[in-house]
């Protein structure tokens, strides 16, 4: 078991079917989109009988800072003005 860096909710780290990995959150959900096979996050439709997990990235609170690979403090440039 782990924890998430930002928010410290336990987490499961999975690899997805494309070998990315992906942090899962710990408590299985019954609306979840994967299960867990050997490790690796497989997205289920329709599964039944099995623990269901979602995706923590779809629950942290801080989502964002997953993604963002930059450090802050550099404003984007952006070409968009109003
Ligand atoms: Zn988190």
């Amino acid at each position: 078991m782990s924890t998430c860096r930002s928010c410290g909710a336990p987490i499961i780290w999975a690899v997805t079917t494309t070998g990315a990995k992906m942090p899962l959150d710990a408590d299985p959900d019954p609306e979840g989109l994967f299960v867990l096979e050997r490790g690796v996050a497989v997205h289920v439709i329709d599964a039944k009988g099995v623990d269901r997990y979602t995706s923590h990235f779809a629950t942290c609170p801080d989502a964002a800072s997953h993604r963002k690979a930059k450090p802050k403090g550099t404003p984007p440039s952006s070409p968009e003005r109003s």
